[in-house]
């Protein structure tokens, strides 16, 4: 094996009530990467397409990430990476960690697997530290496992993939304004009241129960955020709109995915799931900003190889 090419998906972070633990991996959006080795060691970046994004090593979260595991399992040789970007910088659905999960996944893989796709994590969240400021778990989890992940705990880390129903789709809007993850942190209150971490807790727990269950309404009762959607939500333009129009549309519930500017719905349904992006996607034409809306289902298995030489 010489050289791996892989998909690496989008994935929404959060998903209301899972702030920073909970992610979902998506089925129909997502980089292309190809990894090859290379007889130097070290790792290049060697080819971006589709985004402005940084060649150096040091500079790019797929660069970072591999350097991290290649210090790790130290092989005698290097990998070059070219990645094709769908998934936009910064619209929260996880682009920096589609190319992170993607390197550490590609050489682990040329390597003969040495570590187990649990173990890629940590490296993978490197990247993450260098995009965000903190080594966050909850888009890296759900590109690498696939299916929807909880970080349980960070130090030790601890991921656990959570089963969900098979009918359940995703709907994004991504209104295309700039909203740094660190400008969507600031906002975020140091303290919480012991009321609404308690409310917090009844819902993570009433969304993990509904998606083993398979309970679409106990999925759609819990899918509420009680931290942070309501003084995050504030920079996103009709947030509010649009997770009404989504719901009204039969969409279970929404949220801001990630960090946003991307919204998210979730629906029992693939019809469901495109009429809650039409609806929301009306709502959006009346801004004047520029949108995508991505329709998927989730992806169960996370990245997947393309072919392999
Ligand atoms: P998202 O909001 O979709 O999760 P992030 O905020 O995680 O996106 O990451 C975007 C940031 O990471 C940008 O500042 C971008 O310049 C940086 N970055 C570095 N390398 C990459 C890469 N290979 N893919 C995407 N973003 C990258």
């Amino acid at each position: 094996m010489n050289e791996i090419q892989l998909f690496c998906p989008a994935t929404i972070a959060n998903v209301s009530c899972g702030f920073d633990v909970l992610g979902l991996c998506l089925e129909s959006v997502g980089d292309t990467m190809t990894v090859t080795k290379t007889p130097e060691k070290g790792i290049r970046i060697t080819e971006i397409i589709g985004a402005d994004l940084p060649l150096e090593t040091e500079k790019n979260v797929a660069g970072v990430a591999a350097l991290a595991l290649i210090e790790a399992l130290d092989p005698d040789f290097g990998f070059s990476i070219s990645i094709t970007k769908n998934i936009k910088a910064g619209s929260g659905i996880g682009s920096s960690a589609a190319s992170a999960a993607g390197a550490v996944f590609g050489i682990n893989h040329l390597l003969g697997s040495p570590l187990s796709t649990k173990e890629l994590v940590q490296y993978a969240m490197q990247g993450e530290k260098l995009a965000s400021g903190t080594a966050h778990a909850d888009n890296v989890a759900p590109a690498l496992l696939g299916g929807f992940t909880l970080v349980r705990s960070y130090d030790p880390l601890d991921i656990i993939a959570i089963k969900s129903p098979t009918e359940l789709y995703a709907t994004v809007i991504h209104p295309q304004i700039e909203l740094k993850t660190k400008d969507a942190r600031s906002v975020l209150k140091e303290n919480i009241s012991l009321k609404k971490a308690t409310i917090q807790c009844g819902n993570l727990g009433g969304l993990i129960s509904g998606l083993y269950t398979g309970d679409y309404d106990l999925i759609g009762r819990s899918l509420h955020d009680e931290l942070v959607e309501p003084v995050r939500s504030i920079l996103i333009p009709k947030f509010d709109e649009l997770k009404a129009a989504a719901i009204a549309a039969g969409a279970l519930g929404g949220g801001i995915s990630g960090s946003g500017p991307s919204v998210f719905a979730l629906s029992k349904g693939l019809t469901t799931a495109k009429r809650a992006g039409q609806v929301m996607a009306a709502i959006m034409k009346d801004t004047g900003i520029p949108f995508e809306v991505h329709v998927s289902a989730i992806n169960p298995e996370g990245i997947k190889i393309i072919h392999v030489q």
